[in-house]
């Protein structure tokens, strides 16, 4: 039997501007209990962590007892622009501190999958390539580099304005290949089964009081609540669920379904849809260019 669960546990913001996380005890802690809840369902089961990265040297030696074979870490640019907005209280930034847990992951770790995730605004797109050279020449292949562009939903954002519409980012993405030979993945879409966790019978956001939330974006948001660990029921609000679900499903979307792209596309971000803002993924603003480089790319090899 094999299933596919998304859990992501959210901790509380200890300041503003700081990334929350989960101290290491807690994440191994409840890994294992998910790991035996697991093996006790004879379900199948590979775990990616999504971290900052800033402690994961405390998680290096558990790795394997977990089953963890991916890691995605997060970082908003090269060393000096990481620091300007992921530091410490005390304003000591965290970037070096997360390079060298890579080191150390790497060199216990050998068959590990590594991505490193750089939130894109407009005010650090362009370190983007300083930091895939800078990427490639601590860790050549063994490290993954990719574009993910961040947009302000609270308002609060201090990181400086975001990429809104497909087009630009498509730009953006034609660009750094252009001028700089960066080829990432965003520039061909690939084959996707289902769409994202907002779709997933499994998948749900934990918020700091064990709230339920169907999607990254709701996080915090009282009426985007679905359930709660701690309700006998688990789910508390049926009628939302579905609608998150179901209503902006990419099947029942004329617009999806007469596009080129679909089903490769899974719908795109279907929170940014419920919200009538630009959903589709950066390729549909610029499918011809973005052939040629996939193209060019494969005639490479
Ligand atoms: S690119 Fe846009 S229109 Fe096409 S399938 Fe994806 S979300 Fe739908
Ligand atoms: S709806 Fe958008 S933000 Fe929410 S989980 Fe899906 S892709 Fe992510």
């Amino acid at each position: 039997m094999a299933a596919k669960f998304l859990f992501t546990i959210q901790a509380k913001k200890e300041q503003k501007e700081m990334m929350p996380y989960l101290i290491p005890k807690t994440v191994i802690s409840v890994s294992f209990e998910l790991l035996h809840l697991f093996i006790s369902l004879i379900i199948s089961h590979k775990d990616t962590h999504f971290t900052n990265g800033f402690h994961l040297n405390r998680l290096i030696d558990t790795i394997t007892d977990l089953k963890i074979n991916g890691i995605h870490i997060t970082l908003d640019g090269t060393k000096e622009i990481h620091n300007q907005t992921r530091h410490l209280k005390n304003g000591k930034g965290t970037f070096e501190k997360i390079i060298s847990n890579i080191k150390d992951l790497l060199s216990k770790q050998k068959n590990i999958s590594i991505s490193i995730r750089m939130n894109i605004s407009k005010s650090n797109s362009d370190y983007f390539v300083p930091l895939f050279h800078v990427l490639q020449k601590e860790f050549g292949r063994n490290v993954r580099l990719y574009p993910a562009f961040v947009r302000d939903y609270g308002g609060g954002c201090v990181s400086g304005s975001c990429f809104e519409m497909g087009i630009m980012k498509a730009k953006y993405l034609k660009n750094i290949y252009d001028e700089h030979n960066v080829y990432t993945k965003d520039i061909f879409p690939r084959r996707t089964y289902k769409g994202c966790m907002c779709q997933k019978m499994n998948a749900f956001v934990i918020g700091p009081e064990g709230e339920l939330y169907k999607c990254w974006h709701h996080l915090g948001l009282d009426k985007k609540v679905v359930g709660s660990i701690f309700d006998p029921h688990t789910i508390t609000n049926f009628s939302l669920l579905s609608d998150i679900m179901i209503k902006d499903d990419t099947i029942l979307d004329n617009k999806c379904r007469k596009c080129v792209l679909f089903p490769s596309c899974y719908g795109g971000c279907v929170d940014e849809k419920s919200r009538n803002k630009d959903y589709c993924i950066p390729a549909k603003s610029m499918l011809e260019d973005f052939l040629d480089i996939h193209y060019a790319e494969k005639l490479k090899k």
